[in-house]
Order: C-alpha cells, then sequence, then structure tokens
C-alpha cells in the first residue's frame, strides 16, 4: 500500500511498490574477485590485464595472442559483452554496445534517513529506470538511463543528479564522491546469445536489460557444457548471433529509448 511504500521510500514519485522479501543486491566488483579466488584455489590461472587481440585456428587448437605472450587453448569463450573483442567479426556484429550510468554520493549519516528506511534495493518501472541502493557505509549509490553515449564522470553526475533530486529533493547538495558508465551488449532479439561454432570456440553475451545473474548461470551453462559435454546450452541456440545492423542500430536503438522515455513521460502525465 502507498503509505507503507512511502515509509521505507520517503518519495512522493511513487503511488505504489512491490516488495520482494527473497530479493537481494551484491557488489559485483567483490563477487568477481571471490569467483576469481575460488576457481584460484581449484587451481585456475587467472591473468588480467591481458588483452587477446588475436585469435587464430591452428590444427586442432587455437592460438591467443596477448602483449604479454601467446597460448594455446583447445577450448575459447569469447564473453567480452559491449565491449566488443575485436577478435570475430561475427559475434562483435551481433550485439549494439549500449551505456548505463552510475554514481556514488559521500556518506550521507541521518540524511540517508530522511530518504530510505529500508535496505532493499530500489528501481521504478520505466524502461529507462532509476535503480538505486544504500551501501552499509551509509552512501547512496544510483543508477539509471541507457543511452548510446559512453559520457564522462562529471558527464554522469549531472544527468543523474538531476534524476536522484526529483525522487529525493532533500538530498539537494549532496556531493558524489564517484560517477562513471559502462557499456552492456543488447542483442536484436533482446536475449541473451550462448552459442558455439563446434570447433571450441564458445560465446556468452548479450546480457544487457538482463544483468549480472544471467552471466552467472552462463558460466555455469558453459562449464559444463565444456567439461561434460553437457547439452543445457542448448537452450538458447534459438537465439542466435543475429546482425545488430550497426551503425544503423545504433541510430534505430537511439530512437528507440527515446519513444520508450517519451512513453514514460507520457504516462507520467496522465496519472497527474
Ligand atoms: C553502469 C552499469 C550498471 C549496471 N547495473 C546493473 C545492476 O544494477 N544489476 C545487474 O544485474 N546488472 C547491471 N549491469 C549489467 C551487468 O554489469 C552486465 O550485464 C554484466 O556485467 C555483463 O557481463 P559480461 O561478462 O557479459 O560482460 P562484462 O562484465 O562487460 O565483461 C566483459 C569483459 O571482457 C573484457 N574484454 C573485452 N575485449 C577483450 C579482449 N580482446 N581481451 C581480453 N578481455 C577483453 C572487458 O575488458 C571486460 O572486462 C550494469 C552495467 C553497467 C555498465
Amino acid at each position: 500500500a502507498q503509505e507503507e511504500l512511502r515509509e521505507r521510500v520517503r518519495s512522493e514519485r511513487y503511488f505504489d511498490g512491490l516488495y520482494e522479501r527473497n530479493a537481494l543486491h551484491l557488489h559485483p566488483l567483490n563477487y568477481a574477485i571471490g569467483l576469481a579466488a575460488a576457481a584460484t584455489q581449484q587451481g585456475v590461472r587467472v591473468h588480467e590485464n591481458s588483452d587477446v587481440w588475436r585469435l587464430r585456428r591452428e590444427g586442432a587448437h587455437w592460438r591467443i595472442s596477448t602483449p604479454q605472450g601467446e597460448l594455446q587453448a583447445e577450448q575459447v569463450v569469447l564473453a567480452c559483452g559491449g565491449y566488443l573483442a575485436g577478435l570475430r567479426r561475427q559475434i562483435d556484429r551481433s550485439v549494439l554496445p549500449i551505456a548505463t550510468y552510475v554514481m556514488v554520493t559521500e556518506p550521507l549519516g541521518e540524511r540517508l534517513d530522511e530518504c530510505l528506511q529500508t535496505r532493499a534495493a530500489v528501481y521504478d518501472t520505466r524502461f529507462a529506470f532509476d535503480y538505486y541502493r544504500p551501501l552499509p557505509d551509509r552512501r547512496l549509490l544510483w543508477g539509471g538511463r541507457i543511452s548510446v553515449r559512453n559520457r564522462s564522470a562529471s558527464a554522469v553526475r549531472r544527468v543523474l543528479m538531476r534524476d536522484l533530486l526529483r525522487v529525493f529533493p532533500v538530498l539537494k547538495g549532496v556531493r558524489i564522491d564517484y560517477a562513471w558508465s559502462g557499456l552492456m551488449s543488447y542483442a536484436r532479439h533482446q536475449m541473451p546469445q550462448i552459442g558455439t561454432d563446434g570447433q571450441g570456440l564458445w560465446w556468452a553475451q548479450a546480457f544487457g536489460g538482463h544483468g549480472l545473474a544471467p552471466t552467472c548461470a552462463a558460466g555455469e551453462l558453459l562449464a559444463a557444457a565444456m567439461a561434460e559435454s553437457d547439452e543445457g546450452w542448448k537452450q538458447f541456440a534459438d537465439y542466435g548471433l543475429a546482425h545488430a545492423y550497426k551503425p544503423f542500430g545504433l541510430l534505430g536503438a537511439q530512437a528507440s529509448y527515446w519513444w520508450q522515455e517519451f512513453n514514460d513521460w507520457f504516462k507520467r502525465s496522465l496519472e497527474g
């Protein structure tokens, strides 16, 4: 009910809400570090900061070139999201890189209580929705917007601050300690692309709009496929590497976001 919602989320912007008791939110970098530590304990070697700049088929193997050296592998997974590895044209051109933005306020102390009386993560029902959550040190992590433009930190701060103040005007004047933009990958059919060429080259991309959890599920599917010949990944086989029609895809994508934003605005004005 509205009263209960406004008790927990102190904004007049919302009318009703759905509280998902069993949901959770997490720190994605810590999650990645934890996964890497667990894999390392099992004998996996992780090489950070080693861009792969060439991938070639050599006999029954793949030869992988990095600035640090070359290696051979029977199996290779390309999971480069919106950052496009530049290794296989067919794989890169199947997704559109789309930017989204995040910022983190200074620690808000008791001011946070004026906005939130919940530790839940919150998002609204628009297409380009605001999403935010309180952090343990009483900062507010705030995200939103989708765009074909990867903006600078100061531009991200400016656009997201406008969004934040629309929801919590009491936070006027708070300092923003961090702001960044990052890329997600979207397929034309809007489903993840998980597949193989049948010669040991695998891909897992287009998780934009689906988020972190399915990337983890895709990792498990591919690990089972490679280690145990499990065929679970085939459930995604219908959603192939459809060409995303760049560069017109980007124009189309931006036009579609503007249209969706217009719809969001229109719905809001009807609601009064
Ligand atoms: C600002 C922002 C906010 C988000 N908020 C949320 C959220 O609140 N909840 C949620 O569920 N999801 C969120 N997401 C989406 C989520 O982060 C993505 O869905 C997820 O990270 C995609 O994972 P991925 O492994 O496919 O790609 P990525 O995490 O993008 O990883 C791809 C990696 O490939 C590397 N790479 C690229 N080319 C090469 C190369 N040639 N050689 C070596 N490495 C290469 C890149 O450096 C990168 O590290 C957000 C995304 C962004 C950008």
